[in-house]
């Protein structure tokens, strides 16, 4: 089988934890018979800079036709973060319906976390994100510039099938899994969208009786990520909860650098987009330390949705082989001394 994937390295380190992580990508599919073809985008803020996009007009159509979306990273200093998200991360999440944001957390054998007492497979949840709307919708003005009272309006938007889409692919996850969806709201203070977020998740929770649903606040939530992450199994929320809490989530499993993320067209109209937690980090770009560890897994979410699991699952026991290896390299974020390069030549040798 062939699989034809477009990369979007972007900026800051995400060419790095790209270019690291394909050699290693690239063999395990070549053991597995899967033949992978790449084809690399310039886009992001250098071309922004340049011309004054990220991406072209036409960016969405050049990709529609692709198995698969890989993105590394965007986020320039000199660009507002703004229009770098929007201009070509939103644009392709918006634009394709990527409604689903899968993010897992997994504590592995060999890392340390900051929380004590917990061992490896202890943490292990997965955030269902909402990604195309909610908090992040564009709606808002600004208004009475220069005057003493300017006022600034951020709205969210919820639509029926942004909602149902998240929720039925949380309670389809949590079906297949513990048979527990924690859903993570804000419903006293938000009494429109969060309110309508949880009539339908309520109407279809009835579709899925063997799935127990827990209601937890954003804040308590947060606290309990530290309080009592092992409990948690499948979780539920809007976009920005969604995000914060899957910072968090990677946090407490020990690195920035180890996240995997995926935006999931779950009809699969379109193609699923696929890249690490981390944004593109300036303040390791050039130093090629940067830990390839959360770009490899995303590589996994990517095979693992295209139905290559047994790629998806060679490549994450590569990484599970390395992490519990005391004297295999590993990056700085993790504790070690190594460069990404080294830990992605290792992770090629535990392939197989
Ligand atoms: P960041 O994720 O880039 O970095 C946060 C911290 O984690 C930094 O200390 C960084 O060094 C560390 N880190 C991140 N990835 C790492 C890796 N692979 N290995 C080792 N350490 C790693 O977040 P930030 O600093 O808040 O944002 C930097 C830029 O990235 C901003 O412009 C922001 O808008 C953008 N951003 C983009 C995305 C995305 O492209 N999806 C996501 C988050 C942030
Ligand atoms: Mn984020």
């Amino acid at each position: 089988m062939t699989y034809e994937i477009a990369l979007i390295p972007g900026d800051g380190i995400g060419p790095e934890v790209v270019d690291r992580s394909l050699p290693v990508v690239e063999a395990a599919a070549d053991a597995h018979g899967v033949s992978l073809e790449t084809t690399r985008y310039d886009w992001g803020s250098d071309r922004y800079l340049a011309e004054g996009a990220m991406m072209p007009d036409d960016g969405l159509d050049r990709l529609r036709g692709y198995d698969a979306i890989f993105l590394g990273a965007v986020g320039h200093p000199e660009v507002p973060d703004h229009v770098t998200l929007r201009g070509l991360r939103l644009e392709i999440t918006k634009g394709f319906k990527q409604h689903v944001c899968k993010r897992p957390s997994y504590l592995f054998e060999g890392v340390t976390g900051p929380l004590r007492d917990y061992g490896a497979g202890e943490i292990d949840f997965v955030v269902y994100r909402q990604n195309t709307e909610g908090e992040y919708a564009d709606i808002g003005g600004r208004e009475y510039r220069g005057h003493d009272n300017e006022v600034a309006f951020q709205g969210a938007m919820f639509t029926r099938e942004g909602t149902e889409t998240i929720v039925r692919a949380a309670f389809e996850a949590a079906s297949e899994r513990e048979g527990k969806l924690t859903n993570v709201t804000k419903s006293n203070a938000q009494a429109y969208g969060m309110v309508f977020w949880d009539d339908v998740l309520r109407e279809i929770a009835g579709e899925y009786p063997d799935v127990e649903v827990e209601r937890l606040l954003v804040d308590a939530a947060s606290m309990d990520f530290v309080r009592r992450p092992d409990e948690f199994d499948v979780l539920v929320a809007s976009n920005l909860f969604g995000d914060i809490l899957t910072d968090l989530g990677a946090g407490i499993s020990g690195s920035m650098g180890l996240a995997p993320s995926s935006n999931i067209d779950p009809t699969q109209t379109h193609p699923s987009m696929f890249e690490p937690v981390h944004g593109s980090a300036f303040d390791i770009t050039g130093e090629g330390v940067a830990n390839p560890i959360g770009t490899v897994l995303s590589w996994e979410l990517l095979w693992a949705h295209l139905g290559e699991d047994a790629l998806a699952r060679e490549l994450r026991a590569a990484v599970r082989a390395q992490l519990a290896d005391p004297d295999a390299p590993r990056t700085p974020d993790i504790g070690g001394e190594s460069g990404s390069e080294a830990v992605a030549n290792d992770l090629r040798t535990r392939l197989g």
